[in-house]
């Protein structure tokens, strides 16, 4: 498919527009409501807020890095992503959304950061601009145990909870699942196997240990002033570690299985923890260095999983009503297949320079196309705007044309 000649987005917007207004009919939208801003965040600062009158039903967002490098042609101007398909069917995309190749993970940071000022970060540490996570905490006030961040598991995107931003940081972080540390065959093992948990003596105690080392989460400390998860919400993050040991996500195998499990972790938070925002991050399709056919492997994989996410999300009534999810990659692919016909990212083409925004939700217009240019720093911006605050100076724009 990649040999076909490139065609203009727009025509293929068109194709688009006419399953969308098949697909309309079901699409689980609203009017906006007459809900009063606060009924988003309970303590939130009565300062002027950027907030687009649109945003008033959204009570959650899900935030999906769609990542490791994935172009447009293979994901939504093509076959291979039915469900996002259907998802941009029924909400807006941007399919000219300007990202910069800062590396995967200083692209990654960008979106999260919603800001380009991080060329030259180490690729280990944290980023220096607060992240949404710890915006909404802070500035909306939002719980621990409200805010996700389930990533594909290297230590590195683990650095995407929060930032070394004065004022923000791990007493504002996002409860944190890595699912390449944690739900593997040697963690299960280790937990639940043989010899694992089975009630509470000083060995299992030491496990436990070992599990909340793995799981970050921000604990309530001295220091912290409280800021972290109960003692409540900590106990059921432990019981839905050890049910995942159990019953899943640990058996999940093959090309993609770290994305993969991050999705699945993802769902299930969603359905049990109800977190007003969840991000989750992928980066698997980054095989296409070396191989085109398991980059696209991947990106399917990834599209059914993002279905059944999608789907658990509109067959929970509440949280079809309530909640907003955006997708997009971190950037594109170069143009051209490389000695081994796989595809690097570094051509400072289109293909690598701009990608496709999905965003469906009850606030978000349906069944539109927006062909002007946005930036991917400015979608943080503007999930912070639909809880009521604002991201700090040398951030990106709310994204206007989105809101219905
Ligand atoms: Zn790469």
């Amino acid at each position: 498919m990649t040999r076909s000649p490139k065609k203009p987005v727009r025509q293929q917007d068109r194709r688009h527009l006419g399953r969308r207004e098949i697909l309309r009919g079901g699409a689980a939208l609203a009017a906006a409501s007459l809900l009063p801003v606060s009924a988003f965040g309970s303590t939130l600062p009565a300062l002027a807020s950027p907030m687009l009158a649109g945003a008033r039903k959204t009570k959650r967002v899900i935030l999906v890095v769609f990542g490791g490098g994935v172009r447009s042609r293979e994901t939504i101007l093509s076959d291979n992503v039915p469900n996002m398909s259907r998802m941009a069917a029924e909400g807006v995309v941007f399919p000219n959304t300007v990202v910069r190749n800062n590396g995967h993970y200083g692209a990654a940071v960008s979106i999260l950061s919603g800001s380009f000022e991080v060329f030259g970060i180490r690729e280990n540490a944290r980023p220096s601009m607060p992240t949404l996570f710890e915006v909404v905490r802070k500035q909306a006030g939002l719980a621990a145990s409200d805010v996700w961040l389930s990533t594909s598991g290297s230590d590195q995107e683990t650095n995407y909870a929060y930032s070394t931003a004065s004022g923000f940081g791990a007493p504002y972080g996002a409860n944190l699942i890595g699912g390449e540390g944690i739900f593997n065959a040697e963690f299960k093992d280790l937990v639940v196997g043989e010899g694992g948990l089975r009630g509470v003596d000083a060995s299992e105690e030491a496990l436990l240990g070992t599990l909340r080392g793995a799981v970050k989460t921000p604990l309530p400390t001295k220091d912290g002033g409280g800021l972290g998860n109960t003692a409540e919400a900590t106990a059921r993050i432990e019981a839905f570690i050890l049910d995942e040991l159990r019953g899943g996500a640990s058996d999940i195998t093959g090309l993609g299985a770290n994305d993969a499990k991050a999705m699945h972790v993802a769902r299930n938070l969603m359905s049990i923890f109800r977190p007003k925002l969840l991000g989750v991050t992928l980066r698997n399709p980054d095989v296409a260095h070396g191989s085109f056919n398991d980059y696209v492997t991947v990106i399917r994989r990834n599209d059914e999983e993002l279905g059944k996410l999608f789907d658990a999300v509109k067959g929970d009534p509440e949280l079809a009503e309530s909640t907003a999810i955006m997708v997009l990659p971190e950037f594109g692919r170069d143009r051209d297949f490389n000695a081994r016909r796989g595809l690097d990212h570094g051509d400072a083409s289109d293909e690598l320079n701009k990608v496709a925004l999905v965003a469906w939700g009850p606030d978000f217009k349906s069944g539109k196309v927006e062909t002007r240019e946005i930036r991917s720093i400015d979608v943080t911006p503007t999930i912070v705007s639909m809880f009521g605050t604002r991201m700090g100076a040398k951030t990106g724009s709310v994204i206007s044309g989105l809101f219905g």
